[in-house]
């Protein structure tokens, strides 16, 4: 079962950019995949971290070694 995450570049945590939630589905999404030839860029044979809202489905697509998830925590 997929759970929740909240996610962070570094220090700062991503919010989605349409409805300001902060917890998401990860995907990871192959750039040389069938579909995705258009971005035919150098990096092509990277993968891409999908973030995909909880809330309203907002893909948000990342390519930085610094992102991270992790599961929701307890409020103080
Ligand atoms: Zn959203």
């Amino acid at each position: 079962m997929a759970r929740p995450l909240h996610a962070a570049i570094g220090e700062r945590p991503i919010l989605c950019l349409m409805c300001g939630n902060n917890t998401f589905r990860e995907r990871e999404v192959k750039l040389n995949s069938t579909g995705m030839e258009f971005f035919n860029m150098a990096w092509a044979n990277e993968s891409a971290t999908g973030l995909i809202c909880w809330s309203c489905g907002h893909v948000h697509l990342f390519v930085n070694r610094d992102l991270r998830t992790y599961r929701q925590k307890r409020e103080h």
